[in-house]
């Protein structure tokens, strides 16, 4: 059996099975955690800066023209 390393926590382990691609994470609880962490990082590049820089920005947009509809 080939020996692996972990890219989650980097602890070696053993594939169980030669079949298919080589796994990169011991255990599913790091290929969960590596899941979760790659969101974050995909959420930040996108959309972070925008949305932390105009909080209740929607609300600002709509009241002028609510104003003039209703009048
Ligand atoms: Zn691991």
């Amino acid at each position: 059996m080939p020996r692996l390393f972990c890219a989650c926590c980097g602890r070696p382990f053993e594939r169980s099975s030669t079949r298919g691609p080589s796994p990169l994470y011991c255990s599913a609880d790091c290929r969960r955690q590596m899941a979760v962490r790659r969101r974050a990082w995909t959420r930040a590049d996108l959309i972070g800066p925008l949305t932390l820089a105009q909080p209740g920005g929607r609300d600002a947009e709509r009241a002028p023209g609510h104003g003039r509809y209703a009048a």
